[in-house]
């Protein structure tokens, strides 16, 4: 296979200039050349995955398919390149042709199909799968408009579209010859013939899917996966005047239809849009992906019945559930096999991933919508509930148990006890999580099936999260532990703990840290005119905007700190830097008042002369991965202060760990993981345990007590019920935390009972910032125990205990 250098690189992107926009490197756009780049680079991983294809296939290996509505990629041209071993020839040949390589990567979009962390999650397990070398392939719908951008115009959130195929399309190989037809509506007609049922789907709305493929190189690795992203397109581009009245009425709806399906990323986190819509992406997308999976292997193998033997299915949430009923309708209706067959083979093919234990969030369809929209997966559906209800009732005998536990029950469709019932494993993201999935949410579940459920703690590309984001210390570490060996085997990071007295090496972590924070401050100078002060602590919350995150306690911790300010100038000596960047769901208006409430106070802070190289909060607009890569490297205190119980996992904590960032933190989802690698002393603790949120909520949770004993609590809330300098008032705020509204209890996420805790380990954060050696040996300590958050640890952990394949160790 050929190998790049900077001169074949140069002949290759000139070549694709021409070709492409007929156009000589001098006349070039940055945006040509950044697609240029792109389609040079798909061209080696197109031919390298057809190779990779081909073994698979004569080998029979079993196959990896991963299911998710999200995959939340970022820029990708750094990435493949880097994995590919030609970045730093790529910026050699863009630099001889004239152009500045940091602006070329600059102008890539973001792929953003996806929300947060869950989507995240999905994109650093693909780069994994790949560089574990283990055939996989992710699905999910190709969206025409990812996650909106993010404005913020006079304080508050303004949604933008997010056009971002026009460059990032390059990346994308159609596939038309591989297209699928995914079937909506109509009635279902059954016939016996030669004692056999045929079931006929009659007057359906036809969609065609039609795939996108986006190449996936691994690290260090010939091997390359793919991303299939479905398109949809209505079927029959046929003459519309030679159509029969009801034809064109047909052929009207299914161009409709085709051009909403993929239209556009639903932007809630963590909670659920009961809309038809959303139910329509989710069944074209499986449906799509498991025919072609189900046609692929009976082309590879002849038969079915070795189907979980040579694929094993993983869903990332309940988002792709229909997979369970479609595999079903596949060899059932399709292939003429039984239904204990199909169901046991079924049964050992998928496995779910569990991402939350919100209430808001788990997902239950109306059986009307349901059955309207799917009419043949409905029957399976209730085929499926009803055998599953028998088997509790045997095993329980016990109607709460039956209630619960059921997948059908009150007019809904309950997705995640579908999941459970189908798969052969269900997982939970970090061992706190799994522990109240077995314990509390699926207890009854699990007390049937103990066997299924399982725990698998979230990791991170740490290729990307650090190596490649953070050159310096990418250095630093290769230089300490001897060589590039914790690319491919993070567990190496581990060498770092013993310079843990070695005053140069924590010396030159901390000008490490410096000069990625000038780096930050000059790019958030030069994008959105904002001053950083270098010299100051970068304390930083990224993350979705949601209540049980709780960037309101962070908030009223800098309005207490405002405060003690005022009472007197000289309580804070140390200059402090507050960054949040969050976007809000649309509709959640709750979670664009708290953006709006941190851009007032971070006006009102501005204008206040006392404040001057003390206290400063900035508002980055439009989180997103490419300005998470920006962030992490500078940041130096990581804010994770969910209620406890409420996290999952988390995967932004991960990244902050791994560039050095101490973090202040509840002991919630792998924050608790981090404490046991830890201690207490690498770490900043505080706040209710999460059996101690359960026991608070139980008894009774009066905030109002709290406010009435705390002087300094009081005064805080009493100031943002009045608001700052821009007159906007925040009473609603206010009134839910002291006595709650909408239906939501008084202070839901227990932000009042925390928030001592939460100020005397932002004190101690302070102090231990004073002593940079203490600082910077804790910085070390957090970098070197990272190892165990790269997602190759993970991934190996599902290949090993749920997939069964082989992996690159
Ligand atoms: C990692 C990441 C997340 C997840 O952050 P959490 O703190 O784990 O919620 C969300 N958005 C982006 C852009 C990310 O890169």
């Amino acid at each position: 296979m050929k190998k790049f250098t900077t001169k074949s690189l140069e002949e290759e992107l000139s070549a694709k200039l021409m070709l492409h926009f007929g156009k000589t490197a001098e006349e070039a756009l940055p945006g040509e050349m950044m697609r240029a780049c792109a389609l040079t680079l798909r061209d080696v991983m197109a031919l390298r995955e057809v190779e990779t294809r081909r073994k698979t296939r004569k080998e029979q290996k079993k196959q990896v398919h991963y299911l998710s509505l999200e995959f939340l990629m970022g820029r990708s041209l750094m990435k493949n390149a880097y994995n590919l071993g030609i970045l730093p020839q790529l910026r050699q040949a863009l630099e001889n042709m004239g152009f500045k390589a940091a602006d070329i990567f600059e102008i890539e979009p973001d792929a953003a199909l996806g929300n947060g962390g869950l989507g995240r999650l999905a994109a650093c397990y693909l780069d994994s799968m790949t560089t574990l070398e283990i055939p996989a392939t992710g699905y999910s719908i190709c969206y025409e408009l990812g996650i909106f951008k993010q404005k913020i115009v006079e304080g508050q959130q303004v949604e933008l579209p997010d056009n971002w195929k026009d460059l990032g399309a390059a990346w994308l190989l159609p596939k038309p010859a591989e297209a699928q037809e995914v079937r909506f509506g109509g009635k279902v007609r059954e016939f016996w013939d030669n004692g056999h049922l045929h079931i006929i789907h009659e007057d359906a709305t036809v969609v065609q899917a039609v795939p996108c493929d986006m190449e996936i190189a691994g690290y260090g690795t010939e091997h390359v996966n793919v991303l299939r992203l479905w398109d949809a397109r209505s079927t029959k581009p046929v003459d519309m005047s030679l159509f029969s009245r009801g034809e064109y009425l047909k052929a009207a709806e299914e161009e409709a239809m085709a051009e909403t399906i993929a239209k556009v990323l639903y932007p809630e986190d963590n909670h659920v849009e009961g809309k038809s819509l959303r139910l329509k992406q989710q069944y074209f997308f499986v449906s799509a992906t498991m025919q072609s999976i189900v046609a692929k292997h009976l082309e590879t193998c002849g038969t079915l019945h070795n189907f979980h033997e040579k694929n094993v299915i993983q869903i990332n949430d309940t988002h792709p559930a229909l997979v369970i009923p479609e595999l079903m309708r596949l060899f059932i209706d399709d292939a003429g096999m039984d239904w204990d067959e199909a169901w046991r083979i079924t049964t050992q093919s998928v496995a779910y991933t569990n991402h939350t234990v919100l209430a808001e969030a788990l997902e239950r369809w109306p059986q009307d919508l349901f059955s309207r929209v799917l009419p043949r997966i409905w029957q399976i559906t209730l085929e499926i509930s009803r055998r599953w209800q028998e088997k509790v009732e045997d095993f329980y005998h016990d109607p709460r148990k039956t209630e619960k536990m059921a997948i059908v029950w009150g007019g809904e469709v309950r997705m995640a006890n579908l999941c459970i019932a189908g798969g052969m494993a269900v997982n939970g993201v970090s061992g706190l999580h799994s522990e109240i999935l077995r314990k509390d949410v699926f207890r009854d579940a699990c007390g049937m099936e103990p066997w299924k459920f399982r725990n698998v703690t979230n990791g991170i590309d740490h290729r990307r999260w650090l190596s490649e984001i953070n050159p310096r210390l990418d250095s630093l570490i290769k230089e300490l532990t001897g060589g590039d060996e914790y690319l491919l085997h993070p567990q190496a990071l581990k060498k770092l703990d013993a310079f843990a007295d070695d005053r140069t090496v924590l010396d030159r972590l901390a000008e490490i840290k410096l000069a990625n924070k000038r780096d930050f401050a000059a790019h958030a100078k030069k994008t959105r005119g904002v001053i950083l002060n270098p010299d100051a602590i970068f304390d930083v919350q990224v993350k979705r905007l949601h209540e049980y995150k709780r960037q309101l306690l962070n908030v009223l911790h800098i309005i207490a700190l405002y405060q003690r300010l005022q009472d007197d100038p000289n309580a804070i000596t140390q200059p402090h830097t507050f960054l949040f960047g969050a976007k809000a769901a649309p509709g959640y208006a709750v979670a664009k008042r708290i953006i709006h409430l941190i851009n007032s106070l971070a006006d009102q802070i501005d204008h206040d002369p006392i404040c001057k190289d003390k206290l400063q909060v900035v508002f980055l607009e439009n989180y997103r991965v490419s300005l998470a890569e920006q962030l992490m490297p500078a940041s130096e205190v990581s804010q994770q202060i969910s209620t406890a119980g409420k996290e999952a996992s988390g995967t932004g904590n991960m990244k902050f760990m791994m560039n050095g960032a101490l973090t202040i933190g509840t002991l919630d989802g792998a924050n608790v993981e981090m404490h046991q690698l830890l201690g207490d002393e690498n770490m900043f603790l505080f706040g209710l345990h999460s059996d101690e949120v359960e026991q608070m909520k139980r008894e009774g949770y009066v905030p109002q007590r709290i406010y009435n004993r705390s002087p300094v609590l009081s005064r805080c809330l009493d100031a943002l019920r009045n608001g700052f300098r821009d007159g906007v008032r925040y009473d609603d705020l206010y009134q839910r935390l002291l006595f709650g509204a909408g239906g939501s209890p008084a202070d839901e996420y227990l932000l009042l009972a925390d928030f001592d805790s939460y100020c005397q380990a932002s004190d101690r954060v302070v102090r231990t910032y004073a002593d940079p050696v203490q600082w910077n040996r804790m910085s070390l300590h957090n970098i070197a125990r990272s190892g165990v958050f790269a997602a190759d640890r993970a991934v190996a952990e599902y290949a090993d205990n749920i997939w069964r394949v082989p992996h690159r160790k």
